[in-house]
């Protein structure tokens, strides 16, 4: 037979046992067969070296071919049966309903810090974060705690060697971004703060704030009450009362603490108020001059107020919760009791 027309048969047979291949293995069979090292392509291109040189050069040309063929062959199919199989060869019955997925939702911390920073944010305010861990200058010093002063013992401090500690409030952040920009300022700081503390339903070693800061020329006292009415009214319902209480933090003069009527009573008293009528719902002040000058900010140019929400408490007042320790613990029976659109 002529070596030309032996060729041509295999061409055919390369091509007709390509359309049979169905799974991996009849590809490896295929690859086997014809390309291996001692598969038929292998066997001709060493037969050539008999034929005449005349011959040589047009049945090398057409072996490389051959094999080219065979070669690309081999590969569509591989690449074909590695997605395994095709989506027609299943039968699918359209009628039948969907598998519903389990969708996740935001834990009751991650929603009250969202929902609360969006209203500031609207207000225009921007977010501002900082470290957890701290040093003794940004979590106590520069906020006008000076050492061995007894303010310090109103927020115990879990130290890390001499100068570092985990951040006992998210006020420091106010003194970071005071540092690194100029006024006017105006964010809110949200984020975990520690305390050292005997955990128990109302206390724990872990809790969130927001703070809050607003510096500028000309911020008054008036400013703080607006701004935090505002959003008392967006948060808690625009129904409520509201008071503020002369109180004392080291970073503000003067100091005052937030009051709303209980919108659980509506002021009558319950036992979330605690029969008062009255919710307490975050500190405030007007920066203290000394914060200002730790920053080297003019006192007497800039004045400005500053805030703090504690969110574990906000949410357990919103959602009736009255043990702090279940926002800590992840116990999908509490988390699947809240979720939202
Ligand atoms: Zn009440």
């Amino acid at each position: 037979m002529d070596i030309i027309d032996a060729l041509q048969t295999l061409s055919e047979e390369i091509k007709n046992t390509a359309k049979q291949i169905s799974s991996l293995k009849d590809a490896e069979e295929f690859r086997v067969r014809f390309l291996a090292r001692k598969g038929i392509i292998a066997e001709l291109f060493e037969a050539m070296k008999e034929l005449d040189a005349s011959e040589k050069p047009q049945v090398g040309k057409r072996l490389n071919e051959l094999r080219e063929t065979a070669r690309k062959l081999y590969m569509e199919a591989r690449e074909r049966f590695e997605k395994g199989p095709a989506i027609t060869s299943v039968p699918i019955d359209r009628t039948l309903p969907g598998r519903t997925l389990p969708v996740g939702h935001q834990h009751i911390i991650t929603r009250t810090i969202d929902e609360i920073t969006a209203i500031f944010i609207s207000m225009g305010f921007s977010i501002a974060c900082g470290p957890e861990i701290e040093t003794d200058w940004y979590n106590f010093e520069a906020l006008n705690f000076p050492p061995d002063h007894p303010a310090r013992d109103m927020q115990d401090t879990f130290f890390i060697g001499n100068d570092l500690m985990l951040r006992t409030h998210t006020t420091p952040v106010q003194i970071r971004a005071m540092e690194n920009g100029k006024p006017p300022i105006r964010i809110v700081m949200p984020g975990r703060v520690f305390r050292n503390e005997v955990i128990s339903a109302r206390s724990h070693i872990q809790f969130h704030q927001v703070d809050g800061l607003y510096v500028d020329e000309h911020v008054t006292f008036a400013d703080l009450k607006g701004t935090l009415v505002a959003f008392a009214k967006r948060y808690y319902g625009t129904a409520l009362r509201y008071r503020f209480r002369p109180s004392f933090f080291p970073f503000t003069e003067p100091s005052a603490e937030m009051d709303i009527t209980c919108y659980l009573c509506g002021g009558k008293g319950c036992r979330v108020c605690k029969n008062t009528g009255w919710l307490e719902i975050l500190g405030c002040g007007m920066v203290d001059p000394n914060v200002f000058r730790a920053v080297n900010y003019d006192p007497d140019r800039y004045t400005g107020y500053a805030f703090g929400i504690g969110i574990e408490r906000t949410a357990m007042l919103r959602y009736g919760i009255d043990d702090i320790r279940i926002l800590f613990e992840n116990d999908l029976r509490i988390n699947r009791q809240f979720i939202w659109p």
